[in-house]
């Protein structure tokens, strides 16, 4: 197999690198066909919607995603009001352009995460250059 792209004839590989290298590709595989994916969620969320039995089983794990994320979502939030509570009173200058490609309307993205130290600790990127800095 090849390893960072040498050939290796044998790779002894933790299960946890196994894991790590099978997400790696599949992320991989996922961006390359976003749309079919996206279609396919629509359509199976439509389906969804007939079965209610399965609405309540797919509500559910909203909900569980929701309750885990739940520290990182209300971090989320007050690092998007500190910033805008920053630019208001000035001690942040939001550009005019995104730093990466010049185009218009730059969006903060939390390069470092959503840590309180970090909050003020934004690239501005326009909202393509936002998704592909998230989804990295
Ligand atoms: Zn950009």
């Amino acid at each position: 197999m090849y390893v960072d792209g040498k050939w290796v004839d044998k790779v002894l590989l933790t299960e946890k690198e196994k894991k790590k290298r099978k997400r790696e590709s599949n992320k991989k595989y996922a961006l390359k066909h976003r749309d079919y994916f996206r279609i396919k969620a629509k359509e199976a969320y439509a389906k969804c919607l007939k079965d209610p039995d399965k609405l309540k089983r797919v509500r559910k794990q909203r909900n569980a995603w929701y309750h885990r994320n739940k520290v990182r979502l209300k971090l989320h939030r007050q690092a998007i009001a500190a910033v805008q509570y920053a630019i208001q009173k000035g001690t942040l200058i939001r550009p005019d352009t995104c730093e990466k490609c010049g185009k218009t309307n730059p969006e903060g993205h939390h390069s470092n995460g959503y840590e309180k130290e970090h909050w003020l600790d934004v690239e501005w990127l326009c909202k393509d250059c936002h998704g592909e800095a998230t989804r990295k």
